[in-house]
């Protein structure tokens, strides 16, 4: 294995991670001895609109994906109502390839409810929750747990801490549907409802839960607000860069020699982060890859110089979105690795908008006819053609995120698609998995 570089290896900055390794770092007190709730008190003796002038001064931004300031949607939220607010965490992880807030809740339960009860404070919340993916189960009962030592603590219930602010926390499981990480299905779900989105705006800031103004962040997110409260805002400024700033947990899994998370300042390079993971396995030469999850654009090994930051990724052509780099290398088929995440947008459609849920059933029964080797060149323009009309038209992200592997692996492999077409390659399907299509 080649052992990466003194420079590379100084690139890892583990703050969200760092307790990872600690024996039992998920009790409180052992949190507690390694710095846990000290940011909660210091938090505590600060007003609440200078909290969020903090966060607005770190420049974090939201770690589910999208990237939007946190400190600017706090900020959304109206003062002097006189109606309820609510905090949701999203921890409805569910993007393939997306794996860094289920080991941080199995991990280090704790730093996430401390930085739900600074964020809660923030905004003037009495209440919260985070709603967990169902499949987590252990994720969840170390949350829950976590939660039930905070309760007699007293960093949860009434008058925390003598401070006399208080905050009731709900741990909620999903029922295992990727839709419900979508932020407004996610409320309708923790109402009780069917997880359908919502129309936006108005935007949860405004109108979420029950209708009143809700913050909705990634576990990420939360996470990260006690390190900022402790560390300050010109410290967390100093990892990353101008625009993405702090460390980011980044899930690498494919064809690398040791697959995990490695936190590291916004802006490493995917070359090093691939240097840090080992390298790429024996015999193999990266082809393609995703920067943030299947919803987001193929990038190709010519990309390997890219900085994973939001501004360097979205100008090679892709998203950063949830950071999950996931690695394809020359012996893997970027024609059936579309199929595969197709499979999945269609069978996690919620078949609310005709695009996704028509679109994404058509373009599946095209890829089974070209990997069948049954497919034709036209079948090449309905896949554009599909792709095209879910892209913008659909009512919410999920459907536009099915369309980004087809369109990315066109631009770079369409030569494979023509392979399978004209016969070069053999067929990756049987024909029986063109039965019913
Ligand atoms: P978005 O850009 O529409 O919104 C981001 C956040 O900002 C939301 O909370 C939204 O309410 C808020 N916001 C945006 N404009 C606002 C305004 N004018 N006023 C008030 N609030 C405003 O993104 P999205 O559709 O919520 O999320 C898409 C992202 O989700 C994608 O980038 C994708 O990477 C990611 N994603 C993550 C997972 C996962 O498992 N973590 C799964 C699927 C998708
Ligand atoms: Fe449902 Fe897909 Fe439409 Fe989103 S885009 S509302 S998941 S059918």
């Amino acid at each position: 294995m080649s052992t990466p570089s003194a420079a590379t290896l100084a690139k890892l900055t583990p703050v969200l991670t760092k307790r990872w390794l600690s024996p039992d770092a998920w009790r409180l007190d052992v949190y507690e001895r390694l710095d846990g709730y000290a940011a909660l008190r210091k938090a505590l003796a600060v007003h609440p609109d200078d909290l969020i002038a903090l966060i607005k001064d770190s420049g974090l931004r939201g770690r589910g994906g999208a990237g939007f300031p946190t400190g600017l949607k706090w900020g959304f939220i109206p003062q002097n109502d006189g109606k309820p607010h609510y905090l949701v965490v999203n921890a409805d992880e569910g993007e393939p390839g997306t794996c860094k807030d289920l080991p941080l809740m199995s991990h280090d339960p704790h730093s996430l409810v401390e930085g739900v009860i600074i964020a809660s404070y923030a905004i003037r919340a009495n209440r919260a929750y985070i709603y967990i993916r169902g499949e987590a189960v252990q994720a969840a009962r170390r949350l829950r747990h976590a939660v039930q030592e905070a309760y007699k603590a007293g960093y949860l219930g009434k008058n925390i801490l003598g401070s006399g602010y208080d905050l009731d926390l709900v741990v909620h499981s999903g029922a295992g549907a990727y839709i419900c990480g979508e932020e407004t299905a996610l409320l309708d779900s923790l109402e009780g409802f069917r997880g359908q989105p919502r129309l936006r705006p108005p935007f949860p800031a405004t109108h979420g839960l029950y209708a009143s103004p809700t913050v909705v962040n990634n576990v990420g997110t939360i996470a990260s607000v006690p390190y900022i409260v402790l560390g300050g805002a010109a410290w967390w400024k100093t990892m990353g860069t101008e625009k993405s700033s702090g460390p980011m947990i980044y899930s690498l899994s494919g064809r690398v020699k040791n697959p995990g998370q490695y936190e590291c300042s916004m802006g490493i390079t995917l070359r090093e982060l691939i240097e840090l993971a080992g390298g790429m396995q024996d015999g193999h030469q990266l082809r393609f890859w995703t920067p943030g999850g299947s919803s987001t654009p193929l990038l190709t090994g010519d990309h390997i110089d890219t900085a994973m930051d939001f501004e360097s990724v979205a100008a090679a052509g892709s998203i950063l979105g949830t950071t999950a780099v996931q690695l394809f290398s020359d012996q893997d088929c970027p024609v059936y690795a579309t199929y595969r995440w197709l499979e999945f947008y269609h069978h996690e459609s919620c078949g609310k908008c005709t695009p996704c849920r028509e679109g994404n059933y058509w373009m599946v029964r095209v890829y089974r006819r070209i990997l069948s080797g049954e497919g034709t060149l036209e079948d090449l323009d309905t896949l554009l053609d599909t792709a095209a009309n879910i892209l913008g038209r659909s009512f919410c992200g999920l459907g536009d995120g099915a369309t980004s592997p087809v369109t990315s692996s066109l631009q770079y492999f369409k030569q494979d698609y023509l392979d399978y077409i004209e016969g070069r390659k053999a067929p990756k399907l049987s024909a029986h998995a063109l039965a019913g299509a």
